[in-house]
C-alpha cells in the first residue's frame, strides 16, 4: 500500500481538507499569539504550499491578525464549530498555509523538525534532548532540506 496523503478537518466536518505533498517542514512555535489562538502552550504547523492544501466542504472565514515581522496573519477557522485549521503569514515568502497539526485525522502522523520562540515557552514544559530550538526563528539554511528550500524558491518565484 502506497503511503497515504495526510487529511484532516474541523470538528464538526463541515470543512475538510487532503494535502497532497508532505509539508516543507514542521513547526511547534511557543510564541504569545499561537498559545493564544489555540488556547494551549504551542502550536503545531505544518508549513505548506496553498495550491497542495486541496478543501472540500465550507469555506474557512478569517481574522486578520498582526504578525511578529509587522506584515498580517490571517487565522482561517470553521464559520459553524470556530475550530481554526490554517494560518496564512503575509511576511512569508512563499504564497504558503501553516496547516494546524491538532486537525488532522491522524496527528500523530507528524512531529515538529523545529521549536520555535521558545523564549515564551510555558517552564513546566520539557523539551526532547534532540529537539531542534530556537528562542526565536532560525535561518532557512541552517534547518529546512536542500529539497524543502528548491520547493521554497519555486513557490516564491511562482508569485503570490
Ligand atoms: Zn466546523
Ligand atoms: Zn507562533
Amino acid at each position: 500500500m502506497s503511503k497515504s496523503k495526510l487529511e484532516g478537518g474541523c470538528a464538526c466536518g463541515s470543512i475538510r481538507y487532503q494535502l497532497s505533498m508532505p509539508p516543507m517542514i514542521v513547526h511547534a512555535c511557543h510564541c504569545r499569539d499561537c498559545q493564544r489562538i489555540t488556547g494551549s502552550a504551542f502550536v503545531i504547523n505544518l508549513w505548506i504550499e496553498r495550491k497542495f492544501v486541496e478543501k472540500s466542504g465550507d469555506t474557512p472565514q478569517s481574522f486578520r491578525l498582526k504578525g511578529g515581522t509587522g506584515k498580517p496573519h490571517d487565522v482561517f477557522f470553521c464559520g459553524k464549530c470556530g475550530t481554526y485549521v490554517w494560518s496564512r503569514y503575509h511576511g512569508s515568502p512563499g504564497d504558503d498555509l501553516f496547516v494546524r497539526a491538532g486537525t488532522l485525522d491522524k496527528a500523530e502522523a507528524v512531529k515538529p523538525d523545529v521549536h520555535i520562540f521558545t523564549r515564551s515557552k510555558v517552564p513546566w514544559l520539557e523539551l526532547p534532548k534532540d529537539a531542534r530550538v530556537y528562542k526565536s526563528f532560525y535561518k532557512f539554511e541552517d534547518v529546512w532540506t536542500r529539497e524543502s528550500r528548491e520547493r521554497m524558491k519555486e513557490n516564491a518565484a511562482s508569485g503570490k
